[in-house]
């Protein structure tokens, strides 16, 4: 395939850059008496398995963004490695962040020093595809069928307890960190 001068990049915020889940979990055990780790969150969808309703589980997703300066990056000198993938092309955040917790997301972006062009809220991941980046790097294992299904589009799923049961398919490469991202990069463009 011909490849674009300046790639347009999708990264994903939480579970990719941001562990939000480590905060959802502490704020979950404190409220439901429970000892969860984030690897019992095991599935897309986990909360329901969990005994959590959906309107709880994204309640404590906004309730651990309130703290962002709790929320740890998803891997140690994260910004280096994400700057290493931005001289690809553009690197614009889209992310499905309820509005309010914005203002803390671009917080903690700022604060770990994570260089982004801009800032994309979308209603849904499924909004996502709209967007027509060349390449998403997301952890939700809902995305990677529609990005496979579009010929112009790849997708770099970021290896996580709730994915890893996702099957190959085209134009999908897992990776287990950022640190393979530019060589994915290189081989798929
Ligand atoms: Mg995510």
């Amino acid at each position: 395939m011909s490849t674009p001068s300046r790639l347009r990049i999708a990264v994903d915020l939480d579970g990719v850059l941001a562990e939000t889940m480590t905060a959802w979990c502490t704020l979950a055990n404190h409220e439901f008496g429970t000892r969860l780790t984030i690897d019992d969150i095991d599935g897309w969808a986990s909360w329901r398995k969990l005994g959590v309703s959906k309107d709880d589980f994204f309640r404590l997703l906004d309730e651990a963004w309130d703290d962002w300066e709790q929320v740890p990056p998803t891997e140690p000198g994260l910004a280096a490695k994400v700057r290493k993938v931005e001289t690809f092309g553009s690197l614009d955040i889209v992310t499905g962040r309820s509005r309010k917790t914005v203002p803390s997301a671009k917080n903690w972006l700022a604060h770990q020093g994570i260089p982004y062009e801009r800032f994309i809220r979308v209603d849904g991941w499924r909004d996502k595809v709209l967007l027509n980046y060349d390449v998403y790097i997301d952890d939700a294992p809902d995305l990677m069928p529609l990005v496979s299904r579009n010929p112009a589009m790849r997708a770099i799923l970021y290896e996580r307890p709730w994915n890893r049961e996702i099957s190959t398919m085209r134009g999908v490469v897992r990776v287990k960190g950022w640190k393979q991202i530019p060589q994915v990069l290189r081989e798929i463009f």
